[in-house]
């Protein structure tokens, strides 16, 4: 999506862009997020603006080409404890709560919102900024729109091997011309990553997700649990200290590092994960435990057991060591320039990260 996207503002700039991919098929983290556009949980300053120049620009890309099925349904963090509700009320207080889209809402006005939400829970933290997109089809739809500008060729199946000043050669010994490179390849940060930045200061994450059949009613907004305060900037603070004293995770979403996210593709099925872990060599196969807990947390909240897992996986993200940083950008050569490390924002980001490379190097 990053590479995407960076073809996307080249291209409304009035530019000609070869995109080379190694797979026959987008194969990396963005075909395997859930395709959230997750604004509320972003950290003030840098990272919230440019998630929420992302978000806008998600919406004006999503009326160009529906087949992103973009839609700004928001979403719901459900409260199930005080402590959970304490930090929903630290960052309900803060200035930019508005900005975020935060409200707070009883378990009847979550239930008008999101009728699917049947469960037991003392309330829910509504962010309206929030969005989602369909992550397995939207590079093939971008794409499309993208070619029929006459500007753009999508090259699958070739692997860059060597990138220079003007010039890119990839695994079939083919070289092109260029007058600007953008080298954007994910969390593959070895071989040709390692010869042109052999310092970089991003690390991997590797993340457990699965889908599960069509639920059959509409889950109106996206879903996280209490656990999601956990993993996101924004509610850093003294509540969510006291949360961690007080409330410490069980042994499986402790261990995992989990939060529960949940948000419905549009064929009914719904996208849950997910786990983090860090430590390299990551697993080569998917641990069944985080499934466990994410199929009873989601039954809990639905107040209904989940429909049956169809599809699980694992994906990995690069990330900023710095997390003060939205993303890594360097330029690496004369007229290359590197970008990467996202994190787990990288799918709402990536519009905002695009057009901001666009203009630095003036496009
Ligand atoms: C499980 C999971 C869930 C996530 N959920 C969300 C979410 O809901 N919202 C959000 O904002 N972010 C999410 N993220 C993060 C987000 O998906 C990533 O930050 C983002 O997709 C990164 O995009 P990218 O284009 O940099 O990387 P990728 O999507 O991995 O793309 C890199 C591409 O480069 C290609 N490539 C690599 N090397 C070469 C080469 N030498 N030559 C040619 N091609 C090459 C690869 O084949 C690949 O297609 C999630 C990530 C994961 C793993």
């Amino acid at each position: 999506m990053l590479g995407t996207m960076h073809a996307w503002h080249a291209i409304e700039r009035g530019h000609e862009v070869v995109h080379l991919e190694r797979e026959r098929e987008a194969r990396g983290a963005s075909v395997r997020n859930f395709g959230l556009v997750w604004v509320g949980g972003r950290s003030a300053g840098a990272e919230l603006d440019t998630a929420l120049r992302a978000r806008e620009l998600w919406e004006e890309i999503g009326g160009k080409v529906p087949g992103v099925g973009f839609r700004a349904g928001g979403s719901l963090t459900v409260v199930r404890t005080a402590a959970e509700q304490a930090v929903a009320d630290e960052v309900l207080a803060r200035p930019d709560a508005g900005q975020r889209g935060f409200r707070w809402l009883t378990p009847a006005e979550a239930r008008a919102h999101n009728p699917a939400l049947r469960g037991e829970f003392i309330g829910a933290l509504l962010c309206e900024r929030d969005a989602a997109v369909e992550s397995r089809v939207a590079l093939p739809a971008l794409r499309a729109h993208l070619a029929a500008t006459g500007r753009y060729r999508f090259l699958p199946g070739r692997e860059v091997r060597d990138v220079g000043p003007g010039l890119v050669r990839d695994d079939h010994g083919v070289s092109y011309d260029s007058d600007c490179v953008v080298v954007t390849t994910g969390a593959w940060l070895s071989g040709l990553v390692r010869e042109l930045a052999p310092r970089l200061p991003v690390r991997r994450v590797r993340l457990q997700m699965a889908e599960t059949d069509p639920l059959d009613e509409p889950l109106t907004t996206a879903v996280a649990d209490g656990d999601s305060f956990r993993y996101y900037p924004a509610y850093a603070g003294g509540a969510l200290d006291a949360l961690r004293d007080g409330q410490p995770q069980p042994p499986v979403p402790a261990g995992h590092r989990m939060q529960l996210l949940m948000v419905q593709r549009l064929d009914g099925g719904l996208t849950i994960g997910d786990t983090h872990e860090y430590d390299e060599a990551f697993a080569f196969d998917v641990t069944e435990d985080p499934y466990d807990h994410l199929r009873e947390r989601a039954a809990e909240l639905l107040g209904r057991p989940l429909p049956r897992i169809r599809r699980r996986w694992a994906g990995v993200y690069a990330q900023c060591a710095d997390p003060a940083l939205v993303v890594h950008r360097e330029q690496v050569l004369d007229g290359v320039w590197l970008v990467t490390g996202p994190g787990g924002r990288g799918m709402t980001c990536s519009p905002a990260i695009g057009e901001t490379t666009a203009n630095e190097i003036g496009w």
